[in-house]
């Protein structure tokens, strides 16, 4: 089978498409045929080496497709189930090695394609927005890269629950398409102070929480747009890791709260990865969610994906289609 693989860390030139064995499924594991395989942000701190990886690796997290094969003791799916998943290495690939306790069942009203690319950045939304922290009708938010294939889906998930919206973009094009995810406010971050703009919006308060996926650039100034016992949530790097800091500058701040959550630990029991899938694919069938899929593209152009990626032409999600 065909698949994307690295023998090394680097730019997106070490992606190489390679002719790989296809595995049998061993206990509890199946072969997934994948349809479309969602590009995610972790896909190039695996690459880059940010994110530790053994290599050679396969890249790819996030896949949907149907179950060919099942080994001994799957008891959940079948062949021919169409079934989605958000955190299986080595789905840049044709075939993948899926276990069975970390896949779902997609349901016949929704297509293959949308679950793949709702899987890892929306239950992501789900739970930043549920479970990290809680927002409501109450709440003031600020998002980062609110035009971005994450950002889009926590502005929807946050004007679901009634929260007022603060998000920032680089463009007017991204702009309007943070809009159209629910942004109320938009702010330029790349030539405007994000900090000033959203005191200014919230009447010199500060917002409740903060979604921070862009790190380095926007990590340390939001400390200062977060009111008292505020909430950072960093839970990505776009712009890079930020620096470090001293624990004692979040009670000089306000007494905040910090967290750096990954999706993983909120989906690692079964339950909850069930729970939070559930909403997501009801929420996508009902329409009160939509993905913007940024665009399309082959497998084999998998260093075109990352390169757009990171040079930051994207606003919503990239497919890979084997
Ligand atoms: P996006 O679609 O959001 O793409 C990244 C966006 O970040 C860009 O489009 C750009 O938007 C913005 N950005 C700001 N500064 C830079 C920079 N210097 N270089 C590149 N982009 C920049 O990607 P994803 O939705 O896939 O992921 C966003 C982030 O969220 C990643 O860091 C990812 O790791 C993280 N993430 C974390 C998860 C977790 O569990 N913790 C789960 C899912 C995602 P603009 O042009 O408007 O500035």
């Amino acid at each position: 089978m065909q698949a994307i693989r690295i023998t090394e860390h680097g730019g997106p030139e070490v992606l190489t498409y390679d002719a790989v064995e296809k595995a049998t499924p061993g206990t509890g594991e199946m072969v997934v045929r994948i349809d479309t395989c969602g590009v995610n942000y972790i896909d190039t701190y695996h690459r880059s080496g940010l994110y530790p990886v053994e290599l050679p690796a396969v890249l790819g997290l996030e896949a949907a497709g149907i179950v060919e094969e099942i080994g001994p003791e799957v008891t959940l799916f079948k062949p021919g189930d169409r079934v989605a998943y958000p955190n299986v290495p080595g789905s840049y690939a044709e075939y993948c090695l899926v276990p069975e306790s970390k896949a779902v069942l997609v349901p016949a009203e929704l297509s293959l394609e949308l679950a793949a690319a709702s899987m890892l950045q929306g239950l992501t939304g789900h739970a930043l927005t549920h479970s990290t922290y809680a927002v409501d009708e109450q709440s003031q938010v600020l998002i980062h890269a609110a035009a971005g294939g994450a950002g889009q889906l926590l502005a929807q998930l946050c004007k679901m629950k009634g929260a007022r919206v603060i998000g920032t973009v680089s463009t007017e094009e991204k702009a309007e398409i943070a809009k159209a995810a629910g942004v109320d406010d938009i702010v330029f971050y790349t030539r405007e102070d994000f900090v000033d703009r959203t005191r200014e919006l919230t009447d010199g308060r500060g917002v409740d929480v903060i979604y921070d996926s862009v790190g380095k650039t926007t990590f340390l100034p939001g400390l200062d747009a977060l009111r008292p016992r505020g909430t950072m949530v960093l839970f990505g790097n776009a712009s890079g890791a930020p620096e470090p800091i001293n624990p004692a500058l979040l009670m000089q701040k306000g007494s905040l709260f910090l967290t750096r959550p990954i999706l993983f630990h909120y989906i690692a029991d079964r339950k909850e990865l069930e729970q939070r899938t559930t909403d997501l694919f009801r929420w996508l069938i009902d329409g009160d969610i939509e993905i913007t899929i940024d665009r399309r593209l082959p497998l084999a152009e998998a260093a075109q994906a990352h390169q757009l990626l990171e040079s930051r032409q994207t606003a919503g999600k990239l497919l890979l289609k084997p």
